[in-house]
Protein backbone atom coordinates (compact mmCIF):
# COMPACT_ATOMS: atom_id res chain seq x y z
CA UNK A 1 0.00 0.00 0.00
CA UNK A 2 1.22 3.65 -1.10
CA UNK A 3 1.53 6.09 1.70
CA UNK A 4 0.24 9.25 0.63
CA UNK A 5 1.79 12.07 3.50
CA UNK A 6 -0.27 15.08 4.50
CA UNK A 7 2.37 16.88 3.36
CA UNK A 8 5.32 17.42 1.12
CA UNK A 9 7.39 20.65 1.27
CA UNK A 10 8.30 22.12 -2.42
CA UNK A 11 11.57 22.00 -3.78
CA UNK A 12 12.08 23.61 -7.22
CA UNK A 13 14.96 22.48 -9.49
CA UNK A 14 16.64 25.89 -8.57
CA UNK A 15 16.62 25.55 -4.89
CA UNK A 16 19.95 23.57 -4.50
CA UNK A 17 21.10 25.55 -7.11
CA UNK A 18 20.88 29.23 -5.15
CA UNK A 19 21.44 28.01 -2.13
CA UNK A 20 24.95 26.92 -3.82
CA UNK A 21 25.50 29.95 -4.85
CA UNK A 22 25.24 31.38 -1.03
CA UNK A 23 27.63 28.63 -0.38
CA UNK A 24 29.97 29.63 -3.00
CA UNK A 25 29.60 33.17 -1.76
CA UNK A 26 30.37 32.47 1.65
CA UNK A 27 27.92 35.76 2.74
CA UNK A 28 25.48 33.53 4.09
CA UNK A 29 24.21 35.63 7.19
CA UNK A 30 20.71 37.68 6.69
CA UNK A 31 19.81 40.45 4.30
CA UNK A 32 21.85 39.81 1.76
CA UNK A 33 20.98 39.30 -2.52
CA UNK A 34 18.42 36.54 -1.80
CA UNK A 35 16.09 38.43 1.04
CA UNK A 36 16.07 41.82 -0.56
CA UNK A 37 14.75 39.47 -3.91
CA UNK A 38 12.20 38.13 -1.53
CA UNK A 39 11.12 40.83 0.06
CA UNK A 40 10.95 42.70 -3.77
CA UNK A 41 9.02 39.93 -4.40
CA UNK A 42 6.35 40.08 -1.30
CA UNK A 43 5.89 44.10 -1.68
CA UNK A 44 5.77 44.16 -5.90
CA UNK A 45 3.32 40.97 -5.68
CA UNK A 46 0.89 41.80 -3.30
CA UNK A 47 1.15 45.41 -2.93
CA UNK A 48 2.91 45.36 0.41
CA UNK A 49 4.74 49.11 1.13
CA UNK A 50 7.55 46.97 3.76
CA UNK A 51 8.19 43.34 3.52
CA UNK A 52 11.01 41.90 6.43
CA UNK A 53 11.95 38.11 5.89
CA UNK A 54 11.82 36.64 9.15
CA UNK A 55 12.91 33.35 11.41
CA UNK A 56 9.77 32.15 11.72
CA UNK A 57 5.97 33.44 11.35
CA UNK A 58 5.98 32.99 14.90
CA UNK A 59 9.05 35.58 15.21
CA UNK A 60 6.81 37.81 12.53
CA UNK A 61 4.13 37.80 15.17
CA UNK A 62 6.39 38.57 18.00
CA UNK A 63 7.83 41.56 16.21
CA UNK A 64 3.90 42.63 15.48
CA UNK A 65 3.02 42.63 18.70
CA UNK A 66 6.25 44.55 20.35
CA UNK A 67 5.03 47.18 17.52
CA UNK A 68 1.81 47.83 18.64
CA UNK A 69 3.01 49.60 21.92
CA UNK A 70 0.79 47.10 24.30
CA UNK A 71 0.90 47.71 28.10
CA UNK A 72 0.24 45.06 30.70
CA UNK A 73 -3.39 44.39 30.85
CA UNK A 74 -3.88 45.56 27.11
CA UNK A 75 -6.99 43.14 25.05
CA UNK A 76 -6.09 41.38 21.88
CA UNK A 77 -9.23 40.14 20.29
CA UNK A 78 -8.54 37.08 18.63
CA UNK A 79 -10.31 33.43 17.68
CA UNK A 80 -9.72 30.97 19.88
CA UNK A 81 -9.51 28.29 17.08
CA UNK A 82 -5.49 29.12 15.74
CA UNK A 83 -2.51 28.27 16.31
CA UNK A 84 -0.65 28.57 19.86
CA UNK A 85 1.64 31.35 17.72
CA UNK A 86 -0.87 33.85 17.70
CA UNK A 87 -1.37 34.01 21.12
CA UNK A 88 2.01 33.81 21.95
CA UNK A 89 3.33 36.64 20.56
CA UNK A 90 0.35 38.58 22.58
CA UNK A 91 0.82 36.94 25.76
CA UNK A 92 4.80 37.86 25.79
CA UNK A 93 4.13 41.72 25.46
CA UNK A 94 1.75 41.14 28.65
CA UNK A 95 -0.99 41.45 26.95
CA UNK A 96 -4.55 39.29 28.10
CA UNK A 97 -5.89 37.51 25.08
CA UNK A 98 -9.46 37.42 24.39
CA UNK A 99 -10.85 34.63 22.70
CA UNK A 100 -14.10 34.66 20.70
CA UNK A 101 -15.53 32.82 18.60
CA UNK A 102 -15.47 31.50 15.12
CA UNK A 103 -18.29 31.27 12.00
CA UNK A 104 -19.24 27.80 11.62
CA UNK A 105 -18.45 28.24 7.66
CA UNK A 106 -15.35 29.56 7.59
CA UNK A 107 -14.13 28.83 10.33
CA UNK A 108 -12.46 31.99 10.77
CA UNK A 109 -13.44 34.65 13.83
CA UNK A 110 -17.19 35.42 13.64
CA UNK A 111 -16.83 39.22 13.01
CA UNK A 112 -20.32 39.59 14.42
CA UNK A 113 -19.04 38.57 17.48
CA UNK A 114 -15.74 41.38 18.09
CA UNK A 115 -17.80 44.07 19.41
CA UNK A 116 -19.20 42.35 22.33
CA UNK A 117 -16.04 41.32 22.98
CA UNK A 118 -14.32 45.06 23.13
CA UNK A 119 -13.56 46.69 26.57
CA UNK A 120 -11.66 50.05 27.40
CA UNK A 121 -8.21 47.83 27.56
CA UNK A 122 -8.38 46.34 24.00
CA UNK A 123 -6.23 47.59 21.26
CA UNK A 124 -5.86 44.88 18.98
CA UNK A 125 -7.89 42.29 16.82
CA UNK A 126 -5.73 39.28 15.16
CA UNK A 127 -7.93 37.85 12.68
CA UNK A 128 -6.45 34.69 11.58
CA UNK A 129 -7.26 33.09 7.97
CA UNK A 130 -7.81 30.11 8.56
CA UNK A 131 -6.69 27.58 5.41
CA UNK A 132 -5.75 30.45 3.62
CA UNK A 133 -9.39 31.47 3.19
CA UNK A 134 -9.92 35.21 4.46
CA UNK A 135 -11.67 36.67 7.07
CA UNK A 136 -14.64 39.22 6.48
CA UNK A 137 -12.15 41.91 6.74
CA UNK A 138 -14.38 45.06 5.46
CA UNK A 139 -16.17 44.98 8.74
CA UNK A 140 -13.15 44.12 11.19
CA UNK A 141 -11.57 47.28 9.64
CA UNK A 142 -14.49 49.07 10.09
CA UNK A 143 -14.77 48.11 13.94
CA UNK A 144 -11.24 48.62 14.57
CA UNK A 145 -11.47 52.38 12.93
CA UNK A 146 -14.52 52.80 14.85
CA UNK A 147 -12.65 51.65 18.04
CA UNK A 148 -9.30 52.95 17.44
CA UNK A 149 -8.16 49.62 17.78
CA UNK A 150 -5.25 47.90 15.15
CA UNK A 151 -5.37 45.20 13.36
CA UNK A 152 -2.50 42.37 13.02
CA UNK A 153 -3.61 39.69 10.12
CA UNK A 154 -2.13 36.58 11.33
CA UNK A 155 -1.81 35.52 7.38
CA UNK A 156 0.60 32.75 8.04
CA UNK A 157 -1.48 30.28 6.24
CA UNK A 158 -2.71 33.07 3.73
CA UNK A 159 0.33 33.56 1.12
CA UNK A 160 -1.08 34.38 -2.26
CA UNK A 161 -4.68 34.49 -0.83
CA UNK A 162 -7.23 37.58 -1.42
CA UNK A 163 -10.09 39.55 0.06
CA UNK A 164 -11.62 41.70 -2.92
CA UNK A 165 -9.09 41.83 -4.74
CA UNK A 166 -6.51 42.75 -2.42
CA UNK A 167 -3.68 40.43 -0.72
CA UNK A 168 -4.40 39.07 2.73
CA UNK A 169 -1.67 40.27 4.84
CA UNK A 170 -1.95 43.77 3.46
CA UNK A 171 -5.21 44.55 5.10
CA UNK A 172 -4.33 45.73 8.29
CA UNK A 173 -1.63 47.51 10.18
CA UNK A 174 0.63 44.75 10.09
CA UNK A 175 0.68 41.34 8.16
CA UNK A 176 2.25 37.95 9.33
CA UNK A 177 3.51 35.30 6.84
CA UNK A 178 4.83 31.67 7.92
CA UNK A 179 6.97 29.85 5.18
CA UNK A 180 7.13 26.92 7.44
CA UNK A 181 7.98 23.49 5.56
CA UNK A 182 4.59 23.23 6.02
CA UNK A 183 3.10 26.19 4.49
CA UNK A 184 2.58 26.77 0.83
CA UNK A 185 5.88 28.10 0.69
CA UNK A 186 9.16 26.72 2.73
CA UNK A 187 12.05 27.74 3.66
CA UNK A 188 12.66 25.04 5.92
CA UNK A 189 11.78 28.30 9.31
CA UNK A 190 10.95 31.17 8.50
CA UNK A 191 8.21 34.15 7.66
CA UNK A 192 7.84 37.40 6.50
CA UNK A 193 6.11 40.50 8.03
CA UNK A 194 4.63 42.74 6.30
CA UNK A 195 4.06 46.40 6.79
CA UNK A 196 1.62 49.49 6.23
CA UNK A 197 3.14 52.31 7.01
CA UNK A 198 7.11 53.64 6.91
CA UNK A 199 6.95 54.92 10.40
CA UNK A 200 6.78 51.29 11.76
CA UNK A 201 8.47 49.84 9.30
CA UNK A 202 11.68 51.70 10.50
CA UNK A 203 10.71 50.79 14.16
CA UNK A 204 10.37 46.80 12.88
CA UNK A 205 13.97 47.06 10.61
CA UNK A 206 15.93 48.74 13.87
CA UNK A 207 14.01 45.41 15.86
CA UNK A 208 14.90 43.06 13.39
CA UNK A 209 18.66 43.88 13.34
CA UNK A 210 19.46 43.22 16.94
CA UNK A 211 18.24 46.72 18.16
CA UNK A 212 20.91 48.34 15.88
CA UNK A 213 20.15 50.82 12.97
CA UNK A 214 22.44 48.82 10.44
CA UNK A 215 20.13 48.90 8.01
CA UNK A 216 20.52 52.75 7.95
CA UNK A 217 24.57 52.40 7.96
CA UNK A 218 24.15 50.07 4.96
CA UNK A 219 22.03 52.51 3.48
CA UNK A 220 24.74 55.17 3.79
CA UNK A 221 22.26 57.46 5.68
CA UNK A 222 24.61 57.28 9.02
CA UNK A 223 28.42 56.45 9.55
CA UNK A 224 27.89 54.42 12.38
CA UNK A 225 25.90 51.71 13.37
CA UNK A 226 24.65 51.87 17.54
CA UNK A 227 22.29 50.14 19.90
CA UNK A 228 18.98 52.50 19.74
CA UNK A 229 15.98 50.21 20.85
CA UNK A 230 14.77 46.62 21.81
CA UNK A 231 15.92 44.13 19.24
CA UNK A 232 16.23 40.32 18.56
CA UNK A 233 18.26 38.41 15.81
CA UNK A 234 14.99 37.92 13.31
CA UNK A 235 16.78 37.94 10.23
CA UNK A 236 17.06 34.88 8.06
CA UNK A 237 20.05 34.03 6.86
CA UNK A 238 20.65 33.47 3.16
CA UNK A 239 20.55 30.08 2.94
CA UNK A 240 16.79 29.73 3.94
CA UNK A 241 16.10 33.25 1.45
CA UNK A 242 17.55 31.23 -1.31
CA UNK A 243 15.49 28.58 -0.74
CA UNK A 244 12.17 30.81 -0.90
CA UNK A 245 13.45 32.07 -3.88
CA UNK A 246 13.21 29.38 -6.01
CA UNK A 247 8.99 28.89 -5.14
CA UNK A 248 8.37 32.48 -5.10
CA UNK A 249 9.97 32.54 -8.88
CA UNK A 250 7.03 29.96 -9.52
CA UNK A 251 5.12 30.63 -7.38
CA UNK A 252 2.05 30.91 -9.82
CA UNK A 253 2.85 27.18 -10.71
CA UNK A 254 2.49 26.33 -6.64
CA UNK A 255 -0.82 28.12 -6.20
CA UNK A 256 -2.55 26.63 -9.53
CA UNK A 257 -1.36 23.05 -8.66
CA UNK A 258 -2.65 23.33 -4.92
CA UNK A 259 -6.10 24.43 -5.97
CA UNK A 260 -6.10 21.79 -8.60
CA UNK A 261 -5.78 18.96 -5.84
CA UNK A 262 -8.63 21.11 -3.60
CA UNK A 263 -10.79 21.35 -6.34
CA UNK A 264 -10.32 17.58 -7.65
CA UNK A 265 -11.33 17.05 -3.76
CA UNK A 266 -14.40 19.60 -3.78
CA UNK A 267 -15.74 17.99 -6.64
CA UNK A 268 -15.26 14.52 -5.79
CA UNK A 269 -16.67 14.72 -2.42
CA UNK A 270 -19.72 17.00 -3.02
CA UNK A 271 -22.01 14.35 -3.15
CA UNK A 272 -21.26 13.25 0.36
CA UNK A 273 -21.88 16.60 1.43
CA UNK A 274 -24.86 16.99 -0.48
CA UNK A 275 -26.11 13.54 1.69
CA UNK A 276 -25.41 15.87 4.79
CA UNK A 277 -23.01 13.34 5.53
CA UNK A 278 -20.09 15.79 5.66
CA UNK A 279 -19.16 19.64 5.58
CA UNK A 280 -16.81 20.90 2.98
CA UNK A 281 -14.98 24.20 3.01
CA UNK A 282 -16.46 27.87 2.14
CA UNK A 283 -15.14 30.58 1.19
CA UNK A 284 -16.43 34.02 1.35
CA UNK A 285 -17.87 35.49 -1.96
CA UNK A 286 -14.79 38.13 -3.49
CA UNK A 287 -11.90 35.82 -2.02
CA UNK A 288 -9.07 33.96 -3.66
CA UNK A 289 -7.49 31.47 -1.61
CA UNK A 290 -4.39 29.68 -1.79
CA UNK A 291 -5.52 25.76 -1.10
CA UNK A 292 -3.65 25.59 2.66
CA UNK A 293 -5.73 23.27 3.79
CA UNK A 294 -8.35 20.78 2.19
CA UNK A 295 -10.54 20.34 5.54
CA UNK A 296 -13.81 18.32 5.88
CA UNK A 297 -16.06 18.00 8.74
CA UNK A 298 -17.79 14.74 10.00
CA UNK A 299 -21.06 14.92 12.09
CA UNK A 300 -19.76 14.16 14.97
CA UNK A 301 -16.37 14.12 17.25
CA UNK A 302 -16.82 10.78 17.28
CA UNK A 303 -16.73 10.27 13.42
CA UNK A 304 -13.83 12.22 13.06
CA UNK A 305 -11.94 9.82 15.16
CA UNK A 306 -12.86 6.49 13.75
CA UNK A 307 -12.81 8.52 9.73
CA UNK A 308 -9.25 9.65 11.02
CA UNK A 309 -8.29 6.19 12.25
CA UNK A 310 -9.78 4.50 9.01
CA UNK A 311 -7.70 6.93 6.83
CA UNK A 312 -4.28 6.18 9.23
CA UNK A 313 -4.96 2.53 8.85
CA UNK A 314 -4.74 2.36 4.93
CA UNK A 315 -1.66 5.03 5.24
CA UNK A 316 -3.27 8.10 4.25
CA UNK A 317 -1.67 11.21 6.42
CA UNK A 318 -4.79 13.31 7.52
CA UNK A 319 -4.25 14.85 10.70
CA UNK A 320 -6.93 17.13 13.08
CA UNK A 321 -6.91 20.89 13.60
CA UNK A 322 -6.38 22.45 16.83
CA UNK A 323 -7.21 21.88 20.73
CA UNK A 324 -8.65 25.29 20.92
CA UNK A 325 -6.59 27.79 22.98
CA UNK A 326 -8.89 28.84 25.22
CA UNK A 327 -9.47 24.88 26.52
CA UNK A 328 -5.73 24.52 26.61
CA UNK A 329 -3.44 24.63 29.60
CA UNK A 330 -1.65 28.07 28.68
CA UNK A 331 -4.69 29.60 27.30
CA UNK A 332 -6.53 29.62 30.66
CA UNK A 333 -3.02 31.03 31.60
CA UNK A 334 -3.22 34.24 29.23
CA UNK A 335 -6.74 34.72 28.06
CA UNK A 336 -10.37 33.91 28.38
CA UNK A 337 -13.23 33.17 26.30
CA UNK A 338 -15.46 36.09 25.97
CA UNK A 339 -19.24 35.39 24.75
CA UNK A 340 -20.34 32.04 23.91
CA UNK A 341 -18.32 29.05 22.51
CA UNK A 342 -20.62 27.49 20.37
CA UNK A 343 -18.87 26.40 17.27
CA UNK A 344 -14.75 26.45 18.19
CA UNK A 345 -14.97 23.58 20.30
CA UNK A 346 -17.85 21.47 18.52
CA UNK A 347 -16.30 22.35 15.29
CA UNK A 348 -12.70 21.96 15.68
CA UNK A 349 -13.54 18.12 17.22
CA UNK A 350 -14.70 17.06 14.01
CA UNK A 351 -12.52 18.71 11.45
CA UNK A 352 -10.12 16.80 9.50
CA UNK A 353 -7.26 17.98 7.31
CA UNK A 354 -6.67 15.75 4.36
CA UNK A 355 -3.54 14.93 2.08
CA UNK A 356 -2.26 18.16 0.14
CA UNK A 357 0.72 19.52 -1.30
CA UNK A 358 2.57 20.49 -4.99
CA UNK A 359 3.05 17.91 -6.82
CA UNK A 360 0.23 15.78 -4.79
CA UNK A 361 -0.58 13.14 -7.86
CA UNK A 362 -4.53 13.10 -8.92
CA UNK A 363 -4.96 9.10 -8.10
CA UNK A 364 -3.57 10.04 -4.72
CA UNK A 365 -6.32 12.90 -4.02
CA UNK A 366 -9.19 10.30 -5.84
CA UNK A 367 -7.35 7.44 -3.47
CA UNK A 368 -8.00 9.71 -0.21
CA UNK A 369 -11.39 9.93 -1.37
CA UNK A 370 -12.29 6.91 -2.15
CA UNK A 371 -11.39 5.61 0.89
CA UNK A 372 -13.90 8.53 2.57
CA UNK A 373 -16.92 6.61 0.21
CA UNK A 374 -15.74 3.29 1.45
CA UNK A 375 -15.62 4.28 5.34
CA UNK A 376 -19.05 5.44 5.00
CA UNK A 377 -20.31 2.89 3.46
CA UNK A 378 -18.99 0.17 5.95
CA UNK A 379 -19.85 1.49 9.74
CA UNK A 380 -21.02 4.63 10.05
CA UNK A 381 -20.43 6.15 13.41
CA UNK A 382 -22.23 8.81 14.87
C1 LIG B 1 2.09 28.22 10.95
C2 LIG B 1 1.34 29.22 11.72
C3 LIG B 1 1.97 30.15 12.55
C4 LIG B 1 3.43 30.11 12.91
O1 LIG B 1 4.31 30.04 11.88
P1 LIG B 1 5.76 29.38 12.11
O2 LIG B 1 6.46 29.79 10.86
O3 LIG B 1 5.56 27.91 12.22
O4 LIG B 1 6.35 29.97 13.32
C5 LIG B 1 1.20 31.12 13.18
N1 LIG B 1 -0.13 31.16 13.01
C6 LIG B 1 -0.78 30.28 12.24
C7 LIG B 1 -2.26 30.39 12.09
C8 LIG B 1 -0.07 29.28 11.57
O5 LIG B 1 -0.73 28.39 10.84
Amino acid sequence: MKRIPFNKAPVPDTAADYISDVLRSRRTSGNGKYTKLCQKWLCDRFGAEHALLTTSGSHALDMAARLCNIKSGDEVIMPSFTFSSTANAFAAVGAKIVFVDIRPDTMNIDEELIEAAISNRTRVIAPVHYAGAACEMDMIRGIAVHNDLLVVEDAAQAVMSTYKGKALGTLGRLGCYSFHSTKNYSMGEGGALLLADTQTARRAEIMWETGTNRSCFMRGEIDKYSWVDWGSSYLPSELNAAYLWSQLEIADDINDDRLKTWRRYYELLTPLAEAELLILPYVLPECGHNAHIFHIRTRSAAEQEALLAHLKSHEVGAVFHYVPLHSSLAGKKFGEFRGEDRYTTSEAAKLIRLPIYYGMAEEDTERVADLIYAYFRKGIVR
